[in-house]
This record gives structure tokens, C-alpha cells and sequence, in this order.
């Protein structure tokens, strides 16, 4: 069924008799070409991807509860590219060029609104930083600009420009960044691979994965065994504990990270706006909530919620740097578990174990790479061998020493 205004018109005309399901309750059948595991965004998108780029659709994504409430539903939302090291600001670049037309592509309105990120900073070295990230950028051709001071008041007149700890010196700015939709994102890819044949089994918990002389041949689930020689996992905090079930080691810790939402209020917050002094960013959802966040709670958990110190410190650091922040009352607030890689970068990879590859280590930025994770990880399915774009960010980095330390903060997976 395709979507459109017209479509609207006619359901709203007719009683709204004639939608259909977004997708099927399909019964697991006995094999499949590929199975990805986790039906958050990266997974739903790599089977998409498998079926349009590259004609695979004996598909299956198998998915321990209902799609889309791991971290996809869970983030903040924010999208943008704007990384220092070539290898990861091509990679997010080409992410967000699918997300430029995603919508059009998937016919689902993932409310993709590209309304600028502001990276704040504080001091001559928070501006050297942003400069050269900036410069790195603009070298391969992404759109980066440096603001100063004035130009940060009279685009965001709500942040406290003059504060006397954190005086703001400008910002590194894309505005081609912004946020998106995050469980339209999920059940947009869902409906699209669907409709090309995939095969969305929910509330199917892969408890192990069987392999035969160094290759994958299936998996075992509470819904009982399925084959496939080739399996993609796509399982964000539980990477770790899946890639063991097949005997590999993943340099990968998971740590809870929280985010917050206030109650609505009128538009305040245009863009999305990072703190450079302390753990905090903040952008504004379309309901009206301010939806913000902060670093990592700071040991490994797979609990789903917070500590107490992070939200003191997010609220405090907001506060500093919007003050009208303190009017406002908060209405939720939630974690999810991140997989944190060692370096701070991603991996999108073939593994030691034959038909055994993954997309994972998102830390913090994993939404804003759902796309284009789903099309490289689907590549490295299809091909058995990285494209170009992720070619560097394989599992064996960390074995020959190839490092991608984006913030420079060594081997400490709790401070990317
Ligand atoms: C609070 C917070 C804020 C964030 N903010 C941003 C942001 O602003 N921008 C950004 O780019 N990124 C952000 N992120 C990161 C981003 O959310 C993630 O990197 C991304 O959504 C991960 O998507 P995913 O599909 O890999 O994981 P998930 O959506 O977590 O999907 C993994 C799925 O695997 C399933 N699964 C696990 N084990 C099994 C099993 N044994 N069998 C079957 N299924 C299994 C889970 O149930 C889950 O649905 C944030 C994350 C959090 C928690």
C-alpha cells in the first residue's frame, strides 16, 4: 500500500476501513539466506537494504521483543556527520545523504528535519578543537561553519551566552544536521523490507547460535531453531553476550546512557545545542517536550535505567546553559544500553566465525548511522568483504593495531 495525501483523503472519506498492517506476524519458517538478529533500526534497515540493494529477501529479522524499543526508541534523535577522522566523517556523511531521502525512499514519514547542530564552545582550545574538525570536514566536501560568539546569541537568544563559568565563545555548526523520528525510523524500514518479502519474526529470542567447523548454520530461539548460513548481528548493548554464543571475543563494554524530556512548551529551542563545558545537548521535540541528555552513567550495567548523579549533573549543566531550564518540570526519563567499542568508533565487519558479521560499538551516535549501517552492513553480508565506507572499521582493527580513537581518549570505552 502506498502512502500519500490522496491516500489520507480517501481513508478519511471511507471510515478508514482500508489500512493495512504496517507489516506481517509471519511464523518463523525453517531457513532463511540471512538472518539478522535485533529488529532495532540498524537491523531492519540492513535487511531493507539486503532486498533493494542487493535482491536478497529470503530474509529474516528476528527480534526478542517488539521492534524498535532497544536504543532505537530510546535516543534523542539527533543526526549529523559532523566527526574529525575521514573514515568516520565519510562514513556518517553517507548516512546522512540516505537520510535526505529517506522518506521519499521508504514512503514513511520519518519527520526528518535538518534544523542545525551547534557544538559550543568555551575556550581557545574548545575553538582550535572545532575549527579543525570543521576544516576536516569542508576538505571532503560536508558542510561545517564557524560561528562566533554574536552569531550563537542571535540564533539561539535562550542560551546564556554571557554565563560567568562557561562564557560561550561561538560554535562549530552544521545545518544540514538535526534530528528525526526515532520510532518512525524503525517502523519505516520495518514496513519497507517487509514489502520486498522480509520476514519480521517479534518476540523471538536468539538463545544461541550454532556453528559447524568455523561457520555459521542457524540459530537456536525460544520459537525453536532456524537455518541460515549467513547471520548479521544488530543487537546494540548485547553484542557481546551474542557474539560469545558463536565464540567471539568483541571489544565492546555496555554501559547505560539516560536522556530526559520536560514538559511541552511553546518552540524555545530551534536547533540542537551542545554543551562544551560540561554533559549536555538539547534539542526540541514536535510535541514540545524539551528532549536532552548527557555522558555515560560510568560502569557497565545492562539495566535500562539511570543513576541519580547523571541526572543532577545533566540538569545542572542544562541549567548553566539555558537558565530558563530551571522553570521547567520533567516528565520522563529513561536509559538504554550502549555498546561502547574501545576506540570510540564503530564496527561494521566480518567476523572470525564464517557467515558471522555485525554492525556494532554505536556508543553514543548510533541513530544518526541507521541508514547507512544498514547499507554497509548489508553490503558486507552480501559481498562477505566491508565496502569501501566501512572498510575501516573492522572487527580486526584492535588486533593489527589500526585504531580509529576519534577523541583522541585512548583505549577507555567508558570516556568516548
Ligand atoms: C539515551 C540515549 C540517547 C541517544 N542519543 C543518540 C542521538 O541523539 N543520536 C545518535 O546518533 N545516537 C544516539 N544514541 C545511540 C543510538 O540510539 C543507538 O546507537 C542506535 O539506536 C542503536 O540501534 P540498534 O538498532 O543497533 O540497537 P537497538 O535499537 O537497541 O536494537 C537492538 C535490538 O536487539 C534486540 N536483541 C538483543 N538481544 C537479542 C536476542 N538475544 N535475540 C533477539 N533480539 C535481541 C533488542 O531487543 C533490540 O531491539 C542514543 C542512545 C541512548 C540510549
Amino acid at each position: 500500500m502506498h502512502y500519500s495525501g490522496l491516500r489520507l483523503l480517501r481513508e478519511a472519506l471511507t471510515g478508514n476501513r482500508g489500512w493495512k498492517p504496517a507489516w506481517r506476524d509471519p511464523v518463523p519458517r525453517r531457513e532463511y539466506d540471512v538472518i539478522i538478529i535485533g529488529g532495532g533500526g540498524h537491523g531492519l534497515a540492513t535487511a531493507y537494504y539486503l532486498a533493494k540493494v542487493h535482491g536478497i529477501t529470503n530474509v529474516a529479522v528476528v527480534e526478542r521483543g517488539p521492534i524498535g524499543l532497544g536504543n532505537t526508541g530510546r535516543n534523542t534523535t539527533i543526526v549529523r556527520s559532523n566527526y574529525l577522522l575521514p573514515q568516520n566523517h565519510n562514513f556518517f556523511e553517507w548516512s546522512l545523504k540516505l537520510w535526505e531521502g529517506l522518506e521519499q525512499d521508504i514512503n514513511f514519514n520519518a519527520m526528518v528535519s535538518q534544523r542545525g547542530v551547534l557544538n559550543l564552545f568555551h575556550n581557545e582550545g574548545g575553538r582550535n578543537a572545532a575549527a579543525r574538525r570543521g576544516n576536516a570536514m569542508r576538505l571532503d566536501g560536508i558542510d561545517a561553519e564557524l560561528l562566533d560568539r554574536e552569531q550563537v546569541r542571535a540564533m539561539c537568544p535562550l542560551v546564556d551566552v554571557d554565563n560567568g563559568r562557561f562564557p560561550v565563545m561561538g560554535a562549530l555548526l552544521q545545518r544540514r544536521g538535526g534530528t528525526a523520528r526515532h520510532d518512525a525510523v524503525a517502523w519505516g524500514f520495518a514496513r519497507a523490507a517487509d514489502a520486498r518479502g522480509v520476514d519480521i519474526i517479534q518476540h523471538c529470542e536468539v538463545l544461541g547460535i550454532d556453528v559447524v567447523d568455523g561457520r555459521v548454520r542457524g540459530v537456536q530461539t525460544s520459537r525453536g531453531p532456524i537455518r541460515a548460513n549467513k547471520i548479521g548481528l544488530a543487537v546494540a548493548g548485547n553484542t557481546s553476550r551474542l557474539a560469545q554464543m558463536a565464540g567471539v571475543d568483541v571489544p565492546i563494554e555496555s554501559h547505560v546512557l539516560q536522556a530526559f524530556v520536560s514538559e511541552a512548551v511553546k518552540p524555545l529551542v530551534d536547533q540542537v545545542i551542545t554543551f562544551g563545558a560540561g554533559h549536555f545537548y538539547v534539542s526540541q521535540s514536535d510535541k514540545g517536550g524539551l528532549v536532552f541528555g548527557g555522558g555515560l552513567d560510568g560502569w557497565n550495567t545492562y539495566a535500562q535505567r539511570g543513576n541519580l548523579p547523571v541526572v543532577d549533573h545533566v540538569w545542572a549543566a542544562g541549567i548553566a546553559l539555558i537558565p530558563a531550564l530551571s522553570r521547567l518540570r520533567g516528565l520522563r526519563q529513561w536509559g538504554g544500553v550502549m555498546d561502547m567499542s574501545f576506540d570510540g568508533s564503530p564496527i561494521i565487519s566480518t567476523t572470525p566465525v564464517a557467515g558471522l558479521y555485525m554492525t556494532a560499538g554505536w556508543c553514543y551516535g548510533g541513530f544518526k548511522a541507521t541508514p547507512g549501517s544498514g547499507w554497509c552492513h548489508a553490503w558486507t553480508i552480501a559481498n562477505d568483504a566491508p565496502h569501501k565506507l566501512n572498510e575501516a572499521h573492522r572487527l580486526d582493527r584492535f588486533r593489527t593495531g589500526h585504531l580509529l580513537d576519534e577523541r583522541g581518549n585512548g583505549p577507555f570505552p567508558w570516556l568516548q
